[in-house]
């Protein structure tokens, strides 16, 4: 029978959700605060630019082309991909490295870093294909209900080859010493938001996803893959209401009933929430939440950022597509994040410059600049802050190139840190990527895809499983469309209107 069923967000959990649930021949609507749809992954133009907001790494190419699949189709019928060459270039206080896209000639830097680690590289990435294709095949796609969902044989003797009990660090210090080399595969866990002391090291599927399978771009920039997925799920019959802002989630016994949205009543069977999951529970009465505020107060949460989206009326000369600023301490910056929660004193950032490789993003013979420091959720916003480090990225990237004066040939500027993220996601403190991938907060560890008191809701997106992450989110929304085609059905007792015929817009 079909069903009515709401989408809160349209970011990727949102879209994805929108699509699965919509094949299966539901009555999908999707309610979204902002104009556009991509959520943290949005996009604007401005004076000829055309900036990615949000994720520029667009790792585990696999995953998402299965998204694809599952609906008939490759991400070649929407945009085209191309693999970058060098994928990035690691700045580091001695020297930078460039990560070429061939296995044989990483193999090869590796070997001029640090004799025999080659060998060493093979036998890593070895283990780590092994756990991303037990990950992906296995793990990545289970709703975390309960623990019995593990308890399979194949999963059960793989176990120990996982590394779920080694942390990170440890784990890539028994095969390399060079500190460049540990930098390079520490690095990936910074999308998992901890310090890698923290994240298992199952998670050294990531340097596999990434280095292995290679770094991807989308021509056009990463907005092209949310173009891609809105329009399918549209094909799939979902429907799309921007500038639409959930106010309420409304409920009577425990099913959720209905939404108030901007300012009206609207009835469902079931509600997908992929809007930040504490945000959609202030959405709740209380007794409705799964969790109270000193539950989020306790989870760690992955960093925020400052992002500086900038124009240059000139190129930039010996910058690469991606480039790791690197050259003070990993864990000074992590000190900061984590522990003092202050602003950085030894900052390490990021600068993308999608123009290197894309020549629709920027005007002719200008550069489009993303620059992206990670910070504290919650730290104090201030403009005068954003402007101080925008300066030290500019020297820092000055120091490295040897161009002068690039803050003179900024002709268009933008910020965007912790209070923007707040105003535009309602993300808790501005985080910007969810929750860390610890050991603690990892599958059923997670905050629940279901709301344990209300029947017919449920979570999706980086919050909940499988994690943060553009492929992660893809999953989530593709798990919870299955749940809520489990579980959805109309409690008749509530006698719905004949709600099929009413006009939302
Ligand atoms: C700066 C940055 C860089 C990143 N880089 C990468 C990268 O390189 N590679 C990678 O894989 N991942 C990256 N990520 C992570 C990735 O972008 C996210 O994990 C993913 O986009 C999250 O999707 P989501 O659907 O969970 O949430 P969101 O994208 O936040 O979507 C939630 C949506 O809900 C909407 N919403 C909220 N409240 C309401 C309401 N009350 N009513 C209606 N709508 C509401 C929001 O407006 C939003 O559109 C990055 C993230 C950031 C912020």
């Amino acid at each position: 029978m079909k069903k009515r069923i709401a989408v809160i967000g349209s970011g990727f959990s949102g879209l994805s959700a929108a699509a699965y649930a919509a094949q299966t021949g539901n009555d999908v609507h999707v309610f979204e605060k902002n104009s556009i749809p991509g959520g943290r992954a949005g996009n604007f133009k401005a004076s000829g630019y055309t900036f990615d907001k949000g994720p520029s790494w667009y790792w585990m190419p696999d995953v998402i082309e299965n998204f694809f699949k599952d609906f008939g189709y490759t991400s070649s019928d929407f945009f085209k991909l191309v693999k970058l060459d060098p994928q990035f270039e690691l700045v580091t206080q001695n020297l930078s490295v460039k990560i070429p896209e061939s296995y044989s000639d990483l193999r090869a830097v590796f070997e001029s870093l640090e004799p025999e680690s080659g060998k060493k590289l093979d036998e890593f990435m070895r283990a780590a294909k092994f756990k991303y294709e037990i990950g992906m095949g296995s793990f990545v796609n289970k709703p975390c209900n309960h623990i019995g969902e593990f308890l399979s044989p194949k999963i059960i003797s793989a176990a120990f080859s996982l590394d779920l009990f080694t942390n990170f660090r440890k784990y890539v210090a028994k095969f390399f010493k060079n500190p460049v080399l540990k930098t390079l595969m520490e690095f990936p866990i910074i999308f998992l938001g901890a310090s890698p002391e923290k994240i298992p090291a199952l998670y050294s599927m990531m340097n596999y996803g990434g280095f292995v399978l290679g770094t991807h771009y989308p021509l056009g920039g990463f907005y092209e893959l949310v173009k891609a997925m809105h329009s399918l799920a549209e094909k799939q019959g979902a429907k799309f209401y921007f500038n639409h802002l959930v106010e309420k989630i409304q409920t009577n016994d425990n099913y959720v009933t209905s939404l108030l949205v901007n300012g009206k009543t609207l009835e469902f069977d079931a509600v997908i929430a992929s809007s930040d999951y504490h945000h959609t529970e202030t959405l709740l009465n209380k007794t409705h939440r799964n969790y109270k505020e000193d539950y989020w107060e306790s989870r760690t949460f992955a960093p925020s950022c400052l992002l500086w989206y900038l124009g240059f009326n000139k190129k930039i000369k010996g910058l690469q597509h991606h480039t790791l600023f690197f050259e003070n301490e990993l864990d000074g910056h992590l000190k900061n994040i984590y522990e003092t929660k202050t602003w950085p004193e030894k900052p390490l950032f990021y600068a993308c410059c999608p123009s290197k490789t894309d020549n629709t993003v920027a005007p002719e013979n200008h550069e489009n600049l993303f620059l992206l420091m990670p910070l504290s959720p919650g730290i104090n916003d201030e403009e005068a802050l954003r402007e101080k480090y925008l300066k030290e990225m500019l020297n820092r990237i000055e120091k490295f190139t040897g161009e002068t004066d690039l803050e003179k040939n900024i002709d268009f500027r933008r910020s965007y840190c912790v209070n923007d993220f707040i105003e535009e996601y309602n993300a808790y403190k501005g985080n910007a990527y969810g929750l860390a991938n610890t050991l603690q907060q990892t599958a059923i560890l997670k905050p629940s895809l279901h709301n344990k008191k209300l029947r017919n809701l449920v979570y999706a997106g980086q919050l909940t499983i499988p994690g943060p992450g553009v492929p992660p989110s893809i999953i989530s929304g593709k798990i919870a469309a299955g749940e809520i085609n489990k579980k959805t059905h109309t409690p008749e007792r509530y006698n719905l209107k004949n709600y099929l015929n009413e006009k939302i817009v």
